[in-house]
């Protein structure tokens, strides 16, 4: 077990690489220009990136074009596409103290999750698209005796993909997983607040038997590498995970482009409901405060709003509050720390400026609300509870994207459900009641891709994640991500 002294020397001793990969090579921008990677931990440049624009869109589509159209990957027998991608898998894991201490380093998170949570979910995630290859089987419709109708998946040619920093690797690995598995040529855009763990990864793609230009990563910036990718005419398809802002942009480009689908994973602001016939106060309050600390609150499906059944409301924040006080922000290097700092300086003021609006609103702070560890010159933020939260406050309403929770309090379960979905996000949403029948019928009634009961980000690979209204279209996770990625022929033979 490493200890954080261990963690700072493996650290101090990286040197990452920062280069684009295109066509089976690292190489830097065309322009060559490139942007300082500052860790949030402490505020040091821990590697040069390089800044890629349309120049180099081009190159990696033309490349990723290429290998389609040679079938290089997309013709070949499943089962040796299954045995690269599981091969892809294991690399992955056998890299995993390096990907981990890169994702730390890059994001700020907290090593210890890295190293469980981040790493070996990217992999089983490509392990399980690998397995799923050659299990699926096409259709034949219903037609009659004289004609013989198929309908088959067929890849979509080249898909880009254009992530965020929150899980780096898990989100990108949530596309790649499908749409390699499904046999297109794939281009990673990741955030340029963390793109050093997409980068590691496509040596280690390559090193698996990956062919050239299948799999290219194209660090850059959003208005110049993802608009360029995401506007380019020989893109057929981009899988985008970010906020609401952006995911809009995505379909305008498409519409002013070559109508590529658009496949949006966006933001959220989802209701956790704990009713007062809830069975276990303890651990749904214990859920309440994971559900919005853990990954430093900057968690799509981070359960930011608590609506508490007014006779249970003292009682939950009371236990949330004291549950956020045992969990200050501490160095991400140290295996010990379950929170850790804020991706970057940017994000740290937005945070800071909802915890002043919440409180000029008239939100009461039950604790938290500070900057932490100023002195170590990187981005932290104590966890903290607002109660006394109108739905209609700006801390109600917009997503947060940090440690700050807003407690509202309703008087019964319909009033929870109005206020759950009054919200233009519909991503994820929980309610806890030992009431079977209240549960269902809340199920059904609140307007989210996913609803827990009893139970706060259950999360496997094999059940569909995604949201309604501005969270999002289409799923990732699930054999139905393969929707995203493929397309749909019907090819008719008469037989008469
Ligand atoms: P963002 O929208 O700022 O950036 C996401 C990606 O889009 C980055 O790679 C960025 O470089 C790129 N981008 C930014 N502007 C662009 C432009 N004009 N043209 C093309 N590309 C552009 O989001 P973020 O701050 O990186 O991530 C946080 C958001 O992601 C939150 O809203 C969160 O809820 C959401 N998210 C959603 C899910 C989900 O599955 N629904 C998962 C994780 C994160």
């Amino acid at each position: 077990m490493n200890t954080y002294l261990d963690w700072h020397e493996r650290a101090r001793g990286l040197s990452p690489e920062g280069r684009a990969f295109i066509d089976g090579n690292y190489v830097g921008a065309v322009s060559g220009a490139t942007f300082d990677c500052v860790s949030p931990i402490d505020g040091r440049v821990i590697a040069q990136v390089a800044s890629t624009d349309a120049a180099d869109v081009d190159l990696a589509v033309t490349a990723a074009r290429r290998a389609f159209e040679r079938g290089s990957w997309a013709r070949q027998p499943p089962r040796e596409r299954k045995r690269v991608l599981l091969r892809f898998a294991e690399l992955l894991l056998e890299h995993r103290d390096e990907l981990a201490l890169l994702e730390t380093l890059d994001m700020g998170k907290p090593i210890s999750d890295s190293l469980a949570v981040d790493i070996p979910s990217s992999a089983r995630c490509i392990a399980w698209y690998a397995e799923a290859i050659d299990k699926i089987y096409d259709q034949v419709a219903p037609t009659g005796y004289d004609a013989l109708a198929l309908i088959t998946r067929e890849p979509i040619g080249v898909v880009a993909a254009i992530v965020p920093w929150n899980f780096p690797l898990i989100m990108a690995a949530w596309k790649i997983g499908p749409a390699l598995a499904a046999g297109n040529s794939f281009i990673l855009k990741p955030s340029e607040k963390s793109p050093l763990t997409a980068i590691r990864v496509a040596e280690l793609a390559a090193r698996a038997g990956i062919p050239d230009g299948v799999f290219n990563v194209l660090p850059g910036f959003g208005h110049t590498a993802g608009q360029a990718l995401a506007l380019h005419m020989d893109v057929d398809c981009i899988a985008f995970t970010g906020s609401t802002r952006t995911g809009k942009l995505m379909l305008e480009y498409s519409g002013r482009s070559n109508m590529k689908r658009v496949w949006l994973e966006c933001g959220g602001k989802s209701p956790n409901i704990i009713l007062a016939d809830c069975a276990d106060l303890d651990r749904a309050a214990a859920a309440a405060a994971s559900a919005i600390f853990f990954n430093q609150g900057e968690m799509c499906s981070a359960g930011s709003r608590l609506i508490v059944e007014a006779p249970v409301r003292d009682e939950v924040l009371e236990k949330v509050v004291a549950a956020a006080r045992s969990l200050l922000p501490g160095d991400p290097l140290d295996p010990a720390t379950r929170l850790g700092a804020i991706v970057d300086a940017v994000q740290l003021d937005t945070v800071m400026g909802y915890i002043d609006a919440g409180k000029d609103e008239g939100a009461r702070l039950l604790t938290g609300g500070n900057r932490a560890r100023r002195d170590s010159g990187g981005c932290y933020v104590e966890p903290t509870v607002f109660s006394g939260v109108a739905p209609g406050m700006k801390i109600a309403r917009e997503e947060i994207f940090g440690p700050v929770l807003a407690a509202i309090s309703v008087n019964d379960a319909d009033e929870a459900v109005r206020v759950g979905n009054s919200v233009i996000y519909g991503l994820a949403a929980a309610v806890w009641t030992r009431d079977l029948t209240r549960a269902h019928r809340m199920a059904r009634a609140l307007r989210s891709g996913m609803v827990y009961v009893n139970c706060y980000d259950a999360d496997d690979i094999t059940v569909p994640f995604g949201g309604f209204k501005q969270s999002g279209t289409g799923r990732d996770k699930s054999l139905h991500a393969f929707d995203k990625y493929t397309e749909l022929k019907t090819t008719w033979i008469d037989l008469s």
